[in-house]
Parts: C-alpha cells; structure tokens; sequence
C-alpha cells in the first residue's frame, strides 16, 4: 500500500481563495474588512519568518492587518499595555502574539490579557474551556488546521482509536479534544509514557507532536492508519523534518501528511479562517 498524500499546501490555497471571496463580498456589503494584529517581540529568525508569512497572508486576502515589532526588552507591563490598545481597537478582530516570548515575559499571563474574543490563535483558557465542554467558539489553529485534513480525507471518525503524541497546551492537549468531539477513542501518549509504540501500533490515525525526527519508525504504523506529522524540526542538512519515518511509513498509511507542505499551511489559514469567524460576529453571543 502506498499512502494518499494530505497535500496541506493545496487545500490551505483553496481555502485561503475561498476567504478572498468572502473579503470581498464583504466589500461589496460596504461592510469593514477583517483585521489581524500581530506581535513579534525580539529577533528570533524563525519568528520573523513566521511573522513574514503571516503578513503575506493579510495581503493576499485583503485583510486590513496591524503587525508590531517590538523590542525583547520591552516589560511585562508595557506589553500588556500594546494588547489593551489593540482589545479596544474597532479595527481588529484577531491578536497574535507570535512566540516564544524572551523569558522574562510571562507567556501565559500574556494570553490571559488578549481579549478572548480576539484570541485568534484560539489559546485563551476561555476558548480551550469551550472545546472542553464541547461547545467550542474560537478553536486552536493547528488542530483546527488538522481537521481540516481530516475532513477532506472524507474518512468517517467517529469510533477510531486515535493516538496522539505531544501534550503541549498548542497542539497535542487541543488536539486530543477535538478529536474526542468528533468521536474517536482518544490515548494521549507523552514524555512520560511507558510503550508509546504499541499505542501508536493499535491507532487508527496518529497525531505526532513533539518535534523530534525518526521518532515515530514506520513500523509502528497500522497499516491503513491515518498519519498526521506536526513535528518541524531544521535538521544538520537544513531541511525541514516530521517526526515520522515518512518512507517507511508512506508504505503503510492509507494517508499521511508530508513535512513541510502538511499540516503548517494549514495552521495558518486557520488562523484566517478565525479572524474572519470573530469579523463576522460568529461567537459574539458565546463571549464572556
Ligand atoms: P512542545 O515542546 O510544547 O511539546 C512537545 C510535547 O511532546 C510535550 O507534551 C512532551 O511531553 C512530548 N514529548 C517529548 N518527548 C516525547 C517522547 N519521546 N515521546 C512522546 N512525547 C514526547 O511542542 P509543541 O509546541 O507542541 O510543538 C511540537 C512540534 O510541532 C514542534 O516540532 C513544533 O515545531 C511543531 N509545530 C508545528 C506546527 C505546524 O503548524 N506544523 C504548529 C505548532 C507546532
């Protein structure tokens, strides 16, 4: 068997065309176009990489967009304070903070302040409170960008046992939960996990999350499972790598997602797609 690749580049395109034409319907409406902030605080080169893409993105689409660069030696207050500006701004519908944040930065404190109703990288308590009680409002990009994915394989969810490996607060921990919602038997395997092998083994769809290469062997892949790699990491040669064995797994999955081109577009036309969501008044009657 040789898998059918989740081309994250291709769906992620028509997606973001898709959004284009909602922009300017809205335009046509004379209704306001959808506004993201973003802020990088300091000079991680990926960062600004990431920052880079993002503002391509508003550009392609017609979003009216803010983007702040910011000394890493601003304090805790003062960038609380560039958030406060921006939850009162009429014109902005989404904030990004990008991380990481330099250390002396309060990370979680930091998505505590956004508004949550702004927080379009879904990371607000308040949102991932949502998603844990099933009644989800603005969900985390990743994994939204995931089912997405999943959604386009057609496969039917409900009922497969599905592993995740990765608990972060990001990706793995909301990745678990909407995959619960759409009705899988979900492990959650992690750094303290005895047999991460044999829960991979018994999985129906795997969800790799942790970031480190030739973790996940092609062996340990059912075969016909689905395989999801969120893992990036630059490897000595420069190139990007998954955490799954991609060639030996290709020949076992029914599915899998390479790296790059999987699942990074797809987390950030999720974070489009929520800016547009907030725009359109979708979860003002959710919000605190
Ligand atoms: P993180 O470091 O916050 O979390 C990693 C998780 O992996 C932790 O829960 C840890 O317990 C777990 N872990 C560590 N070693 C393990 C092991 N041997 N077995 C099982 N679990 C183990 O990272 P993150 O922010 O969740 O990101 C994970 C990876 O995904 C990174 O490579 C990151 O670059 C990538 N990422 C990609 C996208 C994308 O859009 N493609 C988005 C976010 C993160």
């Amino acid at each position: 068997m040789t898998a059918k690749i989740l081309d994250g580049n291709a769906l992620a395109k028509s997606l973001r065309q898709e959004l284009r034409q909602r922009v300017n319907e809205r335009i046509n409406k004379n209704l306001r176009v959808p506004g993201l902030a973003v802020i990088l605080v300091g000079n991680d080169p990926a960062s600004e990489i990431y920052v880079k893409g993002k503002r391509r993105d508003c550009e392609e689409i017609g979003y009216h967009s803010n983007f702040q660069h910011l000394s890493s030696n601003i304090s805790q207050q003062d960038l609380e304070a560039h958030i406060a500006t921006l939850n009162g701004d009429p014109r902005i519908d989404g904030i990004l903070v990008q991380s990481p944040l330099p250390e002396h930065i309060d990370e979680g404190r930091i998505i505590d302040v956004i508004d949550p109703g702004k927080d379009v990288d879904g990371f607000h308590p308040f949102n991932v409170g949502r998603l844990v009680v099933r009644r989800p409002t603005i969900r985390s990009c990743t994994p939204k960008g995931i089912m997405s994915l999943l959604e386009f394989t057609g496969v039917n969810l409900r009922g497969l046992d599905a592993t995740v490996i990765g608990a972060s607060n990001h990706v793995g921990r909301p990745m678990g939960l909407e995959l619960l919602l759409a009705g899988c038997t979900v492990t959650t395997a992690h750094k303290f996990t005895r047999d991460t092998a044999s829960r991979v083994r018994s999985a129906d769809l795997v969800v790799s999350a942790v970031g480190k290469p030739g973790l996940v062997p092609g062996d340990w892949i059912k075969p016909g499972a689905i395989v999801i790699d969120v893992g990036i990491t630059r490897g000595e040669d420069g190139k990007l790598h998954g955490d799954v064995d991609f060639d030996a797994a290709v020949k076992r999955a029914a599915w899998i997602t390479p790296v790059p081109g999987g699942v990074g577009p797809m987390t950030r036309v999720a974070m489009l797609q929520n800016t547009l969501a907030v725009a359109e008044g979708e979860f003002a009657n959710t919000l605190p």
